[in-house]
């Protein structure tokens, strides 16, 4: 038998006095995995996973950790019952501990040596760039580096499940791929867990081995980060993963993984799955059409951003999004020819969403 995932939600509700914050999740998170927790602001992240550390009773559904269940709403284990670590966006330290102190107290926790609990403390605050600062205390830390310090304790905790909650909203940019991949490499060595919450798509899609969709405390898909971006189950869900432009043009036909669109009396063969059906438009993202080809456009708007520039071209189908590597390609108003190389059929608005035909998930 195969081990059990370390962590199953199953149709969890959480609510506040009486409104449900969270409606009937069910979601699971393999040993060794990392599930974002995608969806905006309000949409229910922080509440499930806090219902899942123990700081919440559901008010239906349970939680279960490694195959022993440990919320349900009539028992809930508390959080220190939980070999679970989290990072909260404002984790509070304690204001009389020094960085090192802060980060070498769980690892003394698991009865290891004081002298080298300190040198492994080090270490992690060094990995995440603040090993300097490891004599200060909270009041002589800015708030990014008081977080980072925060997230040097909970990766110290040795836990076999990490929450984060928008953990990397204040870090700069250096720091956040600093502190990614070492998450990526405690992953890979130890097999711990993780549930990340967060809005950021490229973050998301970035690091997670799959992502939950959650809008207004339900999971509107779930599905590995290729999946999600490039068979979003609705419109919202485009959105959400991704930037994205649509076109107003029949599908003519669909086969086994292409299709023919007509756009402006123009037949052109693309990439596309049958699935997200309906009379609804056509998904474009950013790399799925290329600048030079035979159909019509012109330059509505243009961003060079460094490594790659996005092109807004209008087309007798509607504005479409181009991205193309080095600089910009024309000037705003210029006539361009473009091409479509892939896209995927939405449903309209207010139709019932499709699920996705191919999920892959741990159990
Ligand atoms: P997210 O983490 O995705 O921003 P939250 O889980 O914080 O979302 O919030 C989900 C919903 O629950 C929101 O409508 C929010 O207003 C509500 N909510 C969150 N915390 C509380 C609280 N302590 N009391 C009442 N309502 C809350």
């Amino acid at each position: 038998m195969s081990a059990p995932p370390a962590l199953q939600v199953r149709a969890l509700s959480v609510a506040y006095d009486r409104d449900l914050a969270v409606h009937e999740v069910d979601l699971s998170v393999g040993v060794g995995e990392v599930v974002a927790l995608l969806g905006p602001s309000g949409s229910g992240k922080s509440t499930l996973l806090h219902a899942v550390a123990g700081f919440l009773a559901p008010s239906a559904g349970e939680v279960w950790l490694h195959g022993r269940r440990v919320s349900s709403p009539s028992r809930v284990d508390p959080p220190e019952r939980r070999d679970v670590a989290v990072v909260f966006q404002n984790g509070a330290l304690w204001p009389h501990l020094s960085a090192v102190d802060t980060v070498a107290y769980p690892l003394r926790r698991r009865r290891m040596g004081k002298a080298r609990a300190r040198a492994e403390a080090v270490q992690i605050l060094d990995r995440l760039d603040v090993g300097h600062l490891a004599r200060r205390r909270p009041a002589e830390l800015s708030g990014g580096e008081a977080q980072r310090v925060g997230l040097a304790r909970a990766l110290a905790r040795g836990a076999s499940l990490y929450l984060f909650d928008e953990p990397t909203a204040n870090l700069d940019t250096h720091v956040r791929a600093l502190f990614l991949t070492e998450l990526a490499e405690r992953q890979r060595v130890s097999g711990t867990a993780g549930l990340y919450a967060t809005h950021d798509a490229e973050e998301a899609l970035g690091l997670a081995d799959r992502i939950v969709l959650l809008r207004d405390g339900r999971v509107v898909q779930v599905g590995p980060p290729e999946l999600v971006y490039s068979r979003p189950v609705d419109l919202w869900a485009a959105r959400l993963t991704g930037p994205a432009t649509y076109l107003s043009a029949p599908l003519v036909s669909v086969g086994t993984g292409t299709g023919v669109v007509d756009i402006a009396g123009e037949r052109v063969r693309v990439r596309c799955e049958a699935g997200g059906d309906g009379p609804g438009s056509l998904l474009v993202r950013p790399g799925w059409a290329h600048l030079g080809g035979t159909l019509p456009g012109r330059l509505r708007a243009v961003w060079f951003r460094g490594p790659h520039s996005d092109h807004q071209v209008e087309t007798p189908a509607g504005e479409v999004l181009i991205r193309e590597p080095g600089g910009p390609r024309g000037r705003v108003g210029d006539r361009v020819g473009w091409s479509l190389e892939r896209v995927w059929p939405l449903a309209a608005p207010g139709a019932r969403p499709q699920p996705p035909r191919t999920t892959a998930g741990p159990d």
